[in-house]
């Protein structure tokens, strides 16, 4: 039986990409869904979460790593937010000193759109992340990581089976411990490589890491499946098939679905 199943709905870091080199691997922003019971969990909600078609009878909640706006500009266009007082459960840390609603109320707003959240149909509650809590049966662990102003790490769990998702995530050796301690034994690890070795001279500092590091982590850890994430808007599709042959680590496709 299937405790966890997760789906990328986008995992392109920065801006979303459109365009034949871009199909295979897709061009929206982070978003994954966590399918679990009756519980329907979706980290971030980039441009990815546009695609994303809630059932019914599920429980839908949000979990947001941070207010960067690839990892929010879907929201505004979520399809559950237009049934009415459906429940919608988000998730977040303080960015800014601003809590979650603030922060949000800051982009769904006039002038860059016409309406707030709370003029949505859906019934939104924003919750201040705590460290540690359930979700229906699914046990959330969370860590913060290395990333301008902050970025959640989230581990989900149930039955045993766990993943652990590390986007916008920059190495240095404490971070990385950190991390490989978080991630000990999981089944799934994402792990943010946006930028390949070279290009990392030229961006440290803006908050991602790169392939080399994310399989330190994963061999310290003693992960079973690493999954790198947060792809480079520029990077197309031939360029992430030689890396992924290059480092034998799979690049986050648009629909792969992984069964834990
Ligand atoms: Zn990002
Ligand atoms: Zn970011």
């Amino acid at each position: 039986m299937t405790a966890l199943k997760f789906t990328v709905l986008g995992t392109r870091g920065s801006v979303p990409v459109e365009g034949k080199n871009f199909s295979r691997y897709g061009g929206a922003t982070s978003c994954y869904k966590v399918s679990a019971g009756k519980e329907e969990i979706y980290l971030d909600a980039g441009s990815g979460i546009v695609s994303a078609l809630p059932a019914r009878d599920t429980n839908i909640t949000i979990l947001l790593t941070h207010m960067h706006l690839d990892h929010l500009v879907g929201l505004p266009f979520f399809i559950a937010l237009t049934e009415k007082d459906r429940p919608i459960d988000i998730y977040s840390n303080k960015r800014s000193g601003l809590m979650p609603k603030e922060a949000i109320d800051r982009l769904i707003s006039n002038p860059f759109w016409p309406c707030k959240i709370e003029n949505y149909p859906a019934k939104v509650s924003f919750h201040l992340l705590p460290e540690k809590f359930f979700i229906g049966d699914v046990e959330i662990d969370t860590l913060e990581g290395s990333h301008p102003e902050g970025s959640t790490i989230y581990k989900l769990t149930r039955q045993g089976k766990s993943l652990v998702y590390a986007t916008d995530f920059e190495h240095n050796p404490a971070a990385c411990e950190s991390l490989a301690a978080f991630s000990k034994g999981c089944d799934l690890l994402l792990y943010d490589a946006q930028y390949t070795a070279e290009e990392y001279e030229r961006y440290r500092g803006y908050g991602h890491s790169i392939p080399q590091e994310g399989i330190k982590v994963a061999d310290a850890a003693g992960v079973k499946k690493l999954v790198f994430v947060h792809h480079a808007p520029l990077r197309n599709d031939e360029e992430l098939a030689k890396l992924e042959s290059t480092f034998g680590v799979s690049f986050a496709k648009v629909g792969d679905e992984f069964l834990l």
